[in-house]
């Protein structure tokens, strides 16, 4: 009844939180010491209406044509690398409207499951995150894009999700305090957010309080097998006798994948953000700027903008030019909104952990029968974090899962 879970972000917890739930003795191993990280500064966004994976029709072109602007919200670094190559070529191959329509129930499920067990979960920790179920907005400025929007909220709700279509003074309707200037608008109800951070804090407090033993500061360098199994993980500080192990290192999980000699598909795609303490005259809703491929997300009189897809290996280093793309996005939308450009050394940067169809990693591998990977969620970790952390705790108690897992298994790029 002993789990050893390696990372310590939103899929660590999660999985962490259901595992103890079920009696188990769980230690989670993490290099840093859940302060910061992807699982912190995103938007907190939990969002069943986005079943439309990230490998998508029409995306692949518009990658390209942004490939040469400093400040655009897409981005691939070109280099030789035979990983990147291969994800591009899955990417590539996942990108057409038949792999879509045969992943969207599966992101759907996993969407919808985490969406019903984040209220459960609020109150059992305590409503500490700021949590807000007004539903969250796909803000269009061209009439194109919007109806683009009214399409996807056609399929929407064959998924049974409550949608609105808002034309723009129906818009501004819902932001009395700050002036918008869209076309329009699809309010999906069904999304709630929160601050991420907080939320984060709150899980690791409960789960400390449950018996949960956090092993801080320690990474794991390696492994000891014994035929089909992991004994035991290697750290800096140490060796970890293991019975069950839960591999959700995030956008690190190919580099500890292949510590076992497995081999993953998963680039990090760097995403920045940035929080404003105050802003005295706020947003009300959250809301995705569709044309402007970012986001923005108050909490009261809190407010962060974040957003861009940078494919370009693991590393932190800010590019200013992709904010400021942000920033002015935001500016566009909402010229009422009194917000100056942050200064550089208060832009956040995490890296999404992103496999090649948009689809998870979660499941068993036929290699070792005690671990269980949970990670690649991409822009949607904290949407899929409480269904991640209910689906790894049934896997490991070999119970029928909540959901098929079937597409979400990890080793289908090999
Ligand atoms: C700008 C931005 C906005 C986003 N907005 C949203 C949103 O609104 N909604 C949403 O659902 N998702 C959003 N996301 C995506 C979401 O943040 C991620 O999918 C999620 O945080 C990934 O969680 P994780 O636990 O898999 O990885 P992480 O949070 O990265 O955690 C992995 C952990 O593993 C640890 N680790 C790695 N290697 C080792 C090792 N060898 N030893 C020990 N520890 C190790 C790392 O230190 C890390 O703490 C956003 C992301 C970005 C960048």
């Amino acid at each position: 009844m002993k789990v050893t879970i390696i990372g310590g972000g939103v899929i660590g917890l999660c999985s962490a939180y259901y595992l103890q739930r079920e009696g188990y003795e769980v230690t989670i191993i993490e290099r840093g010491d859940i302060t910061d990280g992807c699982s912190f500064g995103n938007m907190g966004y939990m969002s069943p209406s986005h079943f439309v994976p990230l490998a998508s029709p029409g995306i692949i072109a518009e990658g390209i044509r942004h490939m040469l602007s400093s400040s655009s919200p897409f981005y691939i670094k070109p280099r030789l690398n035979w990983d990147l190559l291969q994800w591009g070529y899955h990417f590539w191959k996942n990108s057409n409207a038949a792999t879509v329509k045969k992943n969207a129930p599966h992101l759907n499920n996993i969407l919808q499951l985490s969406r019903q067990l984040i209220n459960d979960m609020r109150n059992e920790i305590g409503d500490t995150f700021d949590m807000e179920t007004i539903g969250c907005l796909m803000m269009c400025r061209q009439q194109k894009t919007l109806e683009h929007e009214f399409h996807l909220a056609d399929d929407a709700e064959k998924f049974g999700l409550k949608v609105e279509r808002l034309k723009r003074d129906a818009v501004q309707q819902l932001e009395t305090d700050v002036e918008v200037d869209v076309a329009g608008a699809v309010l999906f109800k069904d999304d709630c957010h929160f601050n991420p951070g907080k939320m984060m804090v709150a899980l690791k407090n409960n789960l400390e309080k449950k018996g949960v033993n956090f092993q801080l500061h320690t990474t794991v360098t390696g492994f000891e097998k014994a035929s089909n199994k992991i004994s035991a993980v290697i750290t800096d500080r140490g060796k970890f006798d293991c019975t069950e192990i839960v591999i959700a290192a995030g956008s690190w999980l190919p580099v500890v994948a292949k510590m076992m000699g497995i081999r993953l598909l998963l680039q990090p795609g760097k995403g920045y953000s940035h929080t404003y303490d105050h802003v005295e005259k706020n947003i009300k809703y959250p809301a995705i700027l569709v044309d402007g491929r970012c986001a923005i997300t108050p909490w009261k009189h809190q407010l962060r903008i974040g957003g861009t897809m940078e494919i370009s290996g693991i590393n932190n280093k800010v590019l200013v030019k992709r904010m400021q793309g942000i920033y002015d996005s935001a500016k566009v939308f909402y010229p009422g909104l009194k917000i100056d450009f942050p200064p550089v050394d208060k832009i956040w940067n995490g890296l999404r952990p992103v496999t090649p169809d948009g689809l998870p990693y979660i499941g068993k591998i036929a290699e070792f029968e005690n671990v269980v990977f949970a990670g690649g969620h991409a822009m949607l970790g904290i949407s899929e974090g409480t269904g991640t952390g209910k689906l790894v705790s049934e896997i490991i108690r070999r119970k029928h899962t909540s959901v098929d897992i079937s597409a979400f298994k990890p080793t289908r790029f090999q």
